[in-house]
């Protein structure tokens, strides 16, 4: 008989990974907490019609990658019924908002979840069928300020705030406006008659979504594409006056927070239910699958799935994709030496190597470099393998004060030959 194992996309999370795990929830429900997020749990799966209204049935996600099959009714009283696991959980969100009236309160609902999330994809790292996001949103009646665009620059700061306290360096944010539900039907009227003539000589994927969802040509990374999309009209230059507005009022905020960002004005996301602001996280540590997490602005989702209208902006941060960068970042980390060792002219090499064995023999891992090296030379090699640089001539085997590099936080100072050892070891955890 052959042994079961877990379904391909699906595993296992063991530790000391959990940890990892628990540690990324922790700070996630701390910075939700500061900005005054409750938290929500809704079901793992629901009726199909949700996603297929809410997400659009001609997404990738809704065509192909659900897992949905129909519920057999267990009483005459129950009908049978479609139903599917969750891929994603804003319009569960959304459904719940509409279910229990939280409109009514007349106050914004700043809601976050934290759970598992289900699409039949094609498994790689960093792409798998059962995987987790960290989401949240942020929606309410227009009259509780839910369409201002201090709440999508808020929510925005707070994701920089919290990758930032994750330890996630490097990250990059991309945003865009796609427009409003009343100047985006000119825009696609455009970009449907600029592919008309070369859709032909695009891929598969490109000519069915030329039918379907336009937009969705803009996402396309096939190499032999790219010079088509880039001739294509750019979005915004279709907006209106109040999809401009608001979209310069979200850069002006975040601007003034500080929090640095890139307008790509090929940013549409996946999912058909956005408007206005689109954004996405990316981190260069991650390859093919680089987006750390994705969202926007979904003004007329509520009213798409039989709600009032309630205007909102939410994003869903991948938990499996943070773990791998903070995986691939500590590793990075590990791998660095305490110190290289840069001996300032060749006169020092024997003298050089007797500290680095004194380094050495005390548990430390130490680079020795060489004094025929050029000082430039000496830092470039320094800064590949090492997290300090320790400069050793004659003046510091003499006086037994060495100067010392962190490359991290840019510092140079003089420590005592005696001290050496203790500060890079401390040097470690900065
Ligand atoms: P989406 O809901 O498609 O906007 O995705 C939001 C984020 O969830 C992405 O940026 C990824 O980090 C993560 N994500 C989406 N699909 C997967 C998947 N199949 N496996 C792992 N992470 C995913």
């Amino acid at each position: 008989m052959s042994t079961l194992k877990a379904v391909r996309g699906t595993r296992d999370l063991l530790p000391p990974e959990t940890a990892l795990w628990n540690r990324i929830e922790a700070v996630a429900r701390s910075v939700f907490e500061r900005y005054n997020f409750g938290e929500i749990r809704t079901p793992v799966f629901e009726d199909t019609g949700l996603f297929a209204r809410g997400v659009g049935e001609e997404t990738d996600i809704v065509s192909k990658e659900m897992y949905t099959w129909e519920d057999r009714a267990r009483a005459q009283s129950e009908k049978s019924q479609s139903l599917t696991l969750r891929p994603e959980n804003t319009a569960g969100v959304v459904r719940a908002y509409i279910e229990h009236k939280l409109g009514e309160t007349g106050q914004l609902q700043k809601l976050y979840y934290i759970g598992p999330q289900f699409r039949r994809e094609r498994p790689q790292k960093g792409r798998y069928r059962q995987f987790s996001q960290i989401g949240a949103e942020v929606i309410g009646p227009v009259s509780a300020g839910s369409e201002s665009p201090v709440r999508d620059a808020e929510v925005l700061e707070m994701l920089a705030t919290l990758l930032d306290e994750l330890g996630i360096s490097g990250w990059t944010l991309k945003i865009n406006s796609v427009g409003s539900a009343s100047d985006r039907p000119a825009y696609i009227a455009k970009l449907k008659a600029a592919l008309e003539p070369v859709v032909g000589q695009m891929c598969e994927d490109c000519q069915r979504r030329a039918v379907t969802n336009p937009l969705r040509v803009l996402d396309c990374k096939v190499p032999h594409d790219q010079p088509f999309i880039d001739a294509l009209p750019k979005i915004a230059d279709s907006l209106d006056e109040a999809s401009r507005t608001h979209f310069a009022a979200v850069c002006a905020a975040l601007d003034a927070a500080g929090v640095p960002y890139e307008r790509d004005h090929r940013l549409v996301r996946g999912l058909d239910y956005y408007t206005r602001t689109t954004f996405e996280f990316t981190h260069g540590g991650l390859g093919a699958q680089n987006a750390l997490l994705g969202g926007g602005r979904y003004d007329g989702l509520s009213e798409a799935i039989g709600g009032p209208k309630a205007p909102g902006i939410g994003f869903a941060m991948g938990e499996d994709r943070l773990v791998l960068t903070l995986q691939e970042l500590d590793a990075a980390k590990a791998e660095l030496a305490d110190a290289y060792i840069a001996p300032l002219g060749e006169a020092q090499n024997p003298a050089a190597l007797g500290l680095a064995r004194e380094l050495r023999r005390g548990g430390l891992r130490i680079e020795l470099g060489d004094g025929s090296f050029r000082l430039k030379k000496s830092f470039e090699a320094a800064d590949k393998v090492a997290r300090t640089i320790v400069l050793f001539g004659e003046n510091e085997a003499q006086s037994g004060i060495l100067t010392v590099k962190n490359f991290s936080s840019g510092i140079q100072s003089k420590i005592a030959r005696v001290e050496l050892a203790a500060h890079l070891v401390a040097a470690r955890t900065k």
